[in-house]
């Protein structure tokens, strides 16, 4: 028996088109990977939703938190064996990450994109759609977790990060690599996350920022965010986990402020940790009250901070949220 899939679409490259004069890629009126069920319909029964039709630097928390209602909607009126969710692949991997957090079915979730937009010679839309189905068809991704497709290969939410601007290869996962592969036979998945966290969400009000930490950089910068009124700060911060001093006198101000501050490294391998004790390290960081986000990017701990800084009926314990 088919499988029946939820395939939702949201925009990007693979839902675009290249203009032969201008060489520009854009949105066309009618997203072009929109309705190709003839051609989807061998793997699954498809029921399809055309979400939005951006591109995913226009995704927000916003819309990330509507497709997470939109699928929990969707299995009061659909059975669904799993979904797959076409997306722009600059902010994928965030929009994979949200979804994990906020989303505890055991049928798979996948988002796929594509580099080459859907007029392109070797376009790679049609072929990363039909791989997401077949992995979100398979009994072994059950339980995985949010999962990403693309170019052959399958990777967890946690852990996948747009390595490449422009090479079809560019989802990677720093670390630990792929928890599976697609042959033209075989969804093949060697690997489950250890453990999964749930939040619940139904609001997105606090404001959370982000700074990438570099040699020389001063305090002043940080103080900046009490004016701007923001509710936390992700820093990615340098090796292990540590600051220059200006920055460590930033940091103290805005926790006196009782603004949470998250650090995780700017080196994408590897598990930010308070090792140093000198000025600006991250025993003293850790000292002063800094979290440290154990092993995700600074823009996925600055959607975790986000997420749980709007757990107002059950206000979360940051530091064990992070860890
Ligand atoms: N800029 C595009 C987007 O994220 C890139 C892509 O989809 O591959 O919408």
């Amino acid at each position: 028996m088919k499988n029946n899939i939820l395939l939702i679409h949201t925009g990007g490259t693979i839902s675009m088109q290249i203009n032969s004069e201008t060489g520009s890629v854009t949105p066309s009126d009618s997203n072009p990977i929109v309705g190709l069920n003839s051609k989807l319909d061998q793997f699954a029964n498809i029921i399809e939703i055309e979400a939005f039709h951006l591109p995913s630097p226009h995704i927000t928390p916003v819309e990330m938190l509507q497709l997470r209602n939109l699928i929990v909607e969707s299995t009061n009126k659909y059975v669904i064996d799993g979904v797959v969710i076409t997306h722009g692949t600059d902010t994928l991997e965030e929009t994979a990450y949200f979804l994990d957090l906020t989303t505890n079915f055991e049928f798979p979730i996948v988002l796929t994109g594509a580099m080459r937009s859907s007029n392109e010679l070797g376009a790679d839309g049609v072929y990363n759609l039909v791989e997401a189905i077949r992995v979100a068809c398979s009994e072994d991704a059950r339980g995985k977790g949010v999962l990403v497709v693309m170019n052959d290969e399958i990777h967890q939410a946690f852990n996948i990060t747009k390595t490449s601007t422009s090479s079809v290869n560019t989802f990677q996962s720093p670390q630990y690599g792929p928890i599976g592969l697609i042959t033209k036979k075989l969804v093949h998945i060697h690997q489950s996350p250890v453990k999964r966290r749930y939040v619940e969400v139904e609001d997105l009000q606090k404001r959370v920022s982000m700074l990438k930490v570099y040699a020389g950089m001063e305090g002043d910068i940080l103080e900046s965010f009490l004016q701007l009124k923001y509710d936390g700060l992700v820093l990615e911060g340098l090796g292990q986990g540590n600051v220059p001093p200006a920055v460590a006198k930033g940091i103290k101000r805005l926790l006196d402020a009782n603004i949470p501050i998250i650090l995780v490294s700017r080196c994408f391998n590897g598990i930010a940790e308070p090792v140093y004790g000198y000025e600006g390290g991250g025993k003293m960081l850790e000292d002063m009250g800094v979290i440290f986000a154990t092993g995700i990017s600074g823009q996925k701990a600055r959607l975790k901070l986000l997420i749980g800084l709007n757990q107002v009926n059950s206000p979360v314990d940051l530091k064990e949220f992070f860890n």
